[in-house]
């Protein structure tokens, strides 16, 4: 069997046609097809304003500035999850607190959460894990009661509902990502969606130079028609016109890659289900498209043999993720082992299998019969 990666782009001939036509148009960044993807991405996501930018990682860093995270102040955060959820509150000069996570679902331990609110904390960053949805209604409650924004991290989880709601239905922000292995792309790319205008508004600002021409907003009164006004330091993290004409393309096809994603983790779950592994438990309230799909072994020692057993059979097995806290620019900040422990015990024993659209049958199967030869 040739090697399976855990996770691969989809790019179909029409995804290609729409970025050709964009290289032949006169716009080839800050065009039309911009607009065009924001609302798309509304539309699928269920919120009111969309901001395209450069990466996942940008639209975590744009919603920390724009909420005005600064020295001082805490953000919640989970350990199981890519540095990037972690590292917008550093960006800031703010301090990442790392809350535990459910050992079932894995998705961030809201009792853990609320320990961890002091009067400096300022947001909490549900990581919507492996796809599988956070309780954003419980989080909301939580969120209104200590004056707490809510960044949802929703790289994994584009498609997934929660009791039918969109995640875009919720106060405060979500951030996607667009990454080649998430569930649809455009090479590197993001957004950050939001129902609150003002927001909207600086959003859009931080992510070219913090520059407006919106004369509703200057400071001093316009001087003719090239007049800008740059109110804070912003960054260039524009999408280009060709890249959101891929999301556009991609984004049709979001339905048809989800079928195919639950298709597949539901022939996991049948054949996995006398193994002595454990897998991501669904919540009740979570409707997920799943990004990642994990097996958790007994101890690291056996995940270590099995890895290399997997890897060796040619899949593209991989461990999401090392806890944040461990990675050294984290310890060298004073973070020790020992904090979460659950997360901890999750990462020592688990390992991501090949999961996206572009499997077919015998490549499933496949990934089937090596987990059952491991044991
Ligand atoms: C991929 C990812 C990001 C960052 O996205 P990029 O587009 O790669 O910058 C952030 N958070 C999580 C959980 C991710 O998986």
């Amino acid at each position: 069997m040739n090697f399976i990666p855990y996770g691969t782009q989809v790019i179909e001939d029409d995804d290609i046609t729409a970025v050709v036509e964009t290289l032949k148009s006169e716009f080839l960044t800050q065009g039309a097809k911009v607009a065009e993807f924001e609302d798309a991405l509304n539309e699928t996501v269920g919120s009111k304003y969309a901001v395209v930018v450069s990466s996942g990682t940008a639209a975590l860093h744009i919603i920390a500035m724009a909420i005005g995270l600064n020295i001082g102040d805490e953000v919640i955060v989970p350990p199981l999850t890519f540095a990037a959820s972690a590292n917008c509150a550093l960006y800031c000069g703010a301090t990442p607190v790392f809350a535990d996570i459910d050992a079932n679902s894995m998705l961030l331990d809201i009792e853990s959460v609320a320990k961890k609110i002091t009067p400096k904390t300022k947001a909490i960053i549900p990581v919507h894990y492996g796809g599988e949805l956070c309780d954003m209604d419980a989080y909301e409650k939580l969120a209104k009661k200590h004056e707490l924004t809510l960044i949802q991290d929703a790289a994994h989880s584009l498609g997934s509902m929660i009791r039918g709601k969109h995640q875009g239905a919720y106060s405060g922000f979500q951030s996607w990502s667009f990454h080649p292995v998430k569930t649809i792309t455009t090479g590197e790319g993001g957004a950050v969606t939001t129902n609150d205008e003002n927001m909207y508004k600086s959003l859009l600002r931080l992510r070219s130079h913090g520059i407006t021409r919106d004369s509703s907003q200057y400071i001093h009164d316009g001087e003719g028609g090239w007049y800008y006004e740059m109110l804070e330091l912003g960054y260039n993290y524009r999408l280009t016109d060709m890249q959101c004409a891929l999301g556009i393309s991609q984004l049709k096809k979001l339905k048809r890659f989800s079928e195919r994603r639950r298709e597949i983790v539901a022939h996991y779950n049948a054949a996995f289900n006398d193994l002595p592994i454990r897998i991501q438990h669904t919540p009740k309230w979570s409707e997920p498209v799943r990004h990642l799909y994990t097996i958790r072994l007994n101890n690291s020692a056996q995940r270590r043999k099995a890895f290399d057993m997997l890897r060796a059979w040619n899949l593209g097995v991989n461990v999401h993720y090392i806890p944040v806290y461990w990675l050294p620019h984290y310890e060298k900040l004073g973070y020790k082992r020992g904090l979460c422990p659950v997360a901890e015990e999750s990462y020592n024993s688990m390992i991501t299998l090949p999961l996206h659209p572009k499997m077919t049958d015998a490549q499933v199967n496949y990934v089937v019969e090596c987990v059952n030869r491991l044991f």
